[in-house]
């Protein structure tokens, strides 16, 4: 089957979609928010298995020593996988968040 994942630029949302060969103009609509503005997760396939293997890792009952925040890579992992254990669906504005603390800029908003 031609699975191809794509993200949301407005909403965040993953999601797959079939794309048949005679449909390679195919306007890809995203299923939660309606917006074309879709872009094809291909490069970044690996990375999203990569964060999903860090995340299978976490153990959220283990303590958490500085090392682990040394790595900006694990902030907002751990809060994700407490969320993944509880049920709870964070959305896409956690993944801005996210975002923001792993690029600094969310001290920039503290700040003002
Ligand atoms: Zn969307």
């Amino acid at each position: 089957m031609p699975l191809f994942e794509y993200e949301c630029e407005d909403c965040g949302k993953q999601f797959t979609e079939i794309v048949l060969p005679w449909e390679k103009d195919k306007v890809i609509v995203c299923p939660g928010c309606s917006s074309k503005n879709v872009r094809k997760l291909v490069s970044r396939f690996s990375y999203h298995q990569s964060e999903q293997d860090r995340l299978s890792k976490i153990d959220t009952s283990a303590q958490r020593d500085d090392s682990y925040y040394k790595d900006d890579r694990n902030i907002g992992l751990w809060a994700k996988k407490r969320a993944q254990e509880l049920g709870v669906d964070l959305g896409p504005k956690f993944e801005g968040v996210v975002e923001k603390a792993r690029s600094g800029k969310i001290l920039d908003e503290y700040n003002k």
